[in-house]
C-alpha cells in the first residue's frame, strides 16, 4: 500500500502539475479538471474517473476477495480525490477481476448507480455465474439505481461526457462525431476467431472531456474490434486509449488501435495477467503513440516487451498497489502520474 502512503510526495507532485499546467497556458488548474485514477487491482480493472464538479464514474470493481483489496485501494483513490461516493460504477462484463469486487465496495463507499450490459450470457461459466448473482443480489437490495445501456446513448453523468459504443455484443451503427473515415488498417486484417465468453458483451464507451478523448473498451475482443472499426472507423481519433483487455493478445488489434491512434495507452496489466508481447507490439507500432504506461512490469512480456521503469507503476517484486493518475484540461492538455516515483510527464494540447 506504499502507493497511498507516499502523500507528501504526490501533494509535491501535483503542486509541481499545477505549475506546469500555469506556465504551459491559462488551462484549469489539474485539481479543477477531470481526474482518472487507474486503480491497481493486479491485471483486473478498475478506473475511476472525477469530474471537477466531484461527479465520479468508477469502471469495473477488480477482482473479489482479497480481504477487500481492491475495495480498499478504489476508495483510497475517492479519498485522495476528496469524494465520499461513488455516483456511478459501470460494469463492463461479468468475469470476477471486472465485477467482483461490487459487493466489497459497495459496503466500503456509497454507491448511486449501476450500470450494466443486461444479463450475464457466460452462464455455462461457474465463475462468471457466481459472480454476476452476487452482483444481482447486490442490485435487489433496493438501494441502487440500475441503468442497462445500449450502444449509442449517452449515460447521464455531467461535467463530461460518456457515449456507450459497445454493450451486450452490439456496436455502434452509425459514427460518432470525429469519425465515420475508411479505416485502412481493414485490408489486410485476418478475421479473428469468435470469442463466446462474456469478454466481447463488454460495456464500451467513448468518454470525452472538453476536447480531450478517452477510450474504454472492457475486454472486447478482436471479432468485435472489426465489426466496430470495419470497413469505417466509427470512433476516430483518440488520446487516450485504456488497452483493452489488460493487454492480452485476444483484444487491441491494429485495426482498432491504428485507427484510433492514441497519443497515449496506459494498460491495467497485472505482473502475470495481460501485457501479452503481441498486444504490446501492436500499441508500440502505433503511428503517433507518445508513450504507454503500465500498471505493471509484465512477467510475460520480458525485458523486450515493457516499458521503461519510468512508465511502470509497480516494478517486479512485492506488489506495492501504485496507481497511475491523469488529470486532464478541458483544452485537450493532460499530466500522467505514476504514484510509485511522484514524476510527472506532461502532454500539450494539440
Ligand atoms: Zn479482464
Amino acid at each position: 500500500m506504499r502507493g497511498w502512503l507516499a502523500k507528501g510526495i504526490f501533494a509535491a507532485a501535483l503542486s509541481l502539475a499545477v505549475g506546469l499546467f500555469a506556465v504551459a497556458a491559462a488551462t484549469p488548474e489539474p485539481h479543477k479538471g477531470l481526474q482518472i485514477y487507474f486503480v491497481d487491482v493486479e491485471g483486473g480493472q478498475a478506473t475511476l474517473f472525477v469530474t471537477p464538479e466531484g461527479k465520479s464514474l468508477l469502471i469495473d470493481t477488480g477482482w473479489p476477495g482479497n480481504n477487500g483489496r481492491d475495495a480498499d485501494r478504489i476508495a483510497g483513490a475517492a479519498k485522495d480525490a476528496g469524494i465520499k461516493k461513488i455516483d456511478f460504477v459501470m460494469i463492463t462484463h461479468y468475469h470476477d477481476d471486472h465485477v467482483g469486487g461490487a459487493p466489497q465496495l459497495a459496503a466500503k463507499i456509497p454507491v448511486g448507480t449501476f450500470i450494466d450490459h443486461g444479463e450475464n450470457r457466460e452462464t455455462s461459466d461457474a465463475s462468471a455465474s457466481r459472480v454476476f448473482a452476487a452482483y444481482q443480489e447486490l442490485l435487489s437490495s433496493g438501494k441502487y439505481k440500475h441503468i442497462v445501456a445500449k450502444p449509442g446513448e449517452v449515460l447521464p453523468i455531467t461535467g463530461m461526457q460518456v457515449r456507450v459504443v459497445t454493450a451486450d455484443g452490439q456496436v455502434i451503427e452509425r459514427a460518432l462525431p470525429g469519425g465515420g473515415k475508411e479505416n485502412t488498417n481493414c485490408a489486410n486484417a485476418a478475421t479473428p476467431a469468435v470469442d463466446v465468453t462474456e469478454n466481447p458483451r463488454s460495456l464500451g464507451t467513448l468518454i470525452t472531456f472538453g476536447k480531450l478523448r478517452i477510450l474504454d473498451l472492457g475486454d472486447l475482443t478482436a471479432d468485435k474490434e472489426l465489426e466496430l472499426m470495419c470497413p469505417m472507423n466509427k470512433i476516430g481519433v483518440v488520446d487516450i486509449y485504456i488497452a483493452s483487455h489488460h493487454g492480452f493478445f485476444q483484444s487491441g488489434s491494429a485495426v482498432l488501435v491504428h485507427a484510433i491512434a492514441p497519443r497515449v495507452a496506459i494498460m491495467d496489466n497485472g505482473a502475470k495477467k495481460g501485457g501479452s508481447p503481441a498486444a504490446w507490439d501492436v500499441i508500440k507500432k502505433s503511428a503517433g503513440l507518445e508513450d504507454l504506461w503500465q500498471l505493471h512490469y509484465s512477467e510475460e512480456g520480458g525485458d523486450a516487451h515493457n516499458v521503461a521503469a519510468s512508465f511502470l507503476a509497480n516494478l517486479q517484486g512485492p506488489d506495492a498497489g501504485n496507481y497511475l493518475k491523469v488529470t486532464a484540461a478541458t483544452d485537450g492538455s493532460f499530466a500522467v502520474v505514476n504514484s510509485r516515483t511522484g514524476e510527472i510527464k506532461k502532454y500539450a494540447a494539440r
